[in-house]
């Protein structure tokens, strides 16, 4: 039995969340769910985005499933997403992209994996006002050798593991010639030590052209922070949208999964909300906990109702009658 913890969210999460974890737990996993609050709902129940309850859940069970989180934007708490990755030390955020036969994009054949440094960088949340006025900002973006180092390291461990031939770095480092100069140095020091591994690097800006002109010459991405968050919507553009992608938030001793996407309170209630980016999360979680077989069971369940067209969220089909609910059971039923 696996302890996880379960936040469900705000806005569209309790709906896909429900309808993941009745898919996980037909997978045959067996998993001891500990339901725990956390951001707008969390604050609207209790006060704060993140209870002490939360925490300390997560401290016991090192393993959380978690629905997208609505976060103020211009003002009020800071991303508790981003509070998580810090309290636990989540470095890597893994967040892969591959094309589903049954979902028609402009190419047939993307299979991207970007790893994100995910405790770094523009998004350490060191940003003040340099005037009483308010009129002058400044961010400070904070990049270490040790943390360029772990997480360019994790990417060529996961290349080598996932059987992937090519790690390209994405950087600044022409304009930010410390922050950027600094992680792109720790890239091919430890690139170096790869040598069955295709080590590239790119411009972020020239890699975001590229990626849209020639997906298949991009393997696994390992950037910065704010560029993996950026270059990871970009990259699910290309197979279908938000709806499809996963992201693993993995640390030391603590790991984090759930969708790419947020709380999408533009469509929240609708029923329409597609649950399969979370469900993919719990498919890595799964291979996270050591649960192979029912990760592939899993896996599988999606891949056919996906790539059937027919019981599956407005997003992946316009003439689709169904929504979050059906497609959650049309998955459960799926599953061999
Ligand atoms: P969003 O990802 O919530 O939505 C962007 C667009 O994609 C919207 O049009 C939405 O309807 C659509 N979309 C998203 N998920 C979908 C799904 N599963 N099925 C179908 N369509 C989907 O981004 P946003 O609107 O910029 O952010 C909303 C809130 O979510 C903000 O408060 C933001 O801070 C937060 N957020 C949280 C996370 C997280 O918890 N990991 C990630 C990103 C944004």
């Amino acid at each position: 039995m696996h302890n996880v913890t379960l936040i469900k969210g705000d806005g569209i999460g309790p709906s896909i969340m429900d309808a993941a974890v009745a898919v996980i737990n037909a997978s045959g996993a067996k998993i001891h769910w500990h339901e725990a609050d956390a951001g707008m709902s969390a604050y609207e129940r209790t006060g704060t985005p993140l209870p002490d309850a939360t925490m300390e859940s997560i401290a016991q069970t090192r393993v959380a499933f978690k629905g997208p989180l609505t976060t103020m934007v211009g003002e009020g708490f800071r991303s508790i997403n981003v509070e998580l990755r810090k309290q636990y030390d989540l470095y890597a955020n893994v967040r892969p992209a591959k094309s589903w036969k049954g979902v028609k994009t402009r190419y047939d054949d993307v299979d991207i994996v970007i790893v994100r440094e995910n405790t770094e960088g523009l998004y350490v949340g060191l940003e003040h006002y340099l005037t009483p006025a308010k009129d002058i900002a400044e961010s400070l973006a904070v990049v270490t050798k040790a943390g360029s180092e772990r997480i360019v390291e994790y990417a060529f461990k996961y290349a080598i593991d996932n059987n992937r031939k090519k790690v390209t770095v994405c950087h600044k480092a022409n304009i930010l010639k410390y922050t950027q100069g600094l992680f792109l140095r720790a890239a091919r020091e430890v690139a170096a030590k790869y040598p069955d591994i295709e080590f590239d690097e790119k411009i972020v800006d020239a890699a975001c052209m590229h990626m849209v002109m020639k997906p298949e010459q991009f393997d696994v991405v390992v950037t910065t922070n704010m560029f993996g968050d950026i270059l990871s919507d970009l990259t699910a553009g290309l197979v279908g949208g938000l709806g499809l992608i996963p992201g693993a938030n993995i640390g030391v001793d603590a790991a984090l999964f759930e969708a790419v996407h947020g709380s999408a309170p533009d469509i929240a209630g609708k029923n329409i909300a597609n649950p399969t980016a979370v469900m993919m999360g719990g498919v890595m979680m799964l291979n996270h906990l050591g649960e192979h077989e029912a990760a592939i069971r899993m896996q599988n369940a999606i891949e056919k109702v996906v790539n059937g067209g027919v019981y599956v969220t407005p997003d992946l089909n316009p003439e689709s009658k169904y929504g979050t609910k059906e497609m959650g059971q049309a998955i459960v039923d799926a599953m061999e």
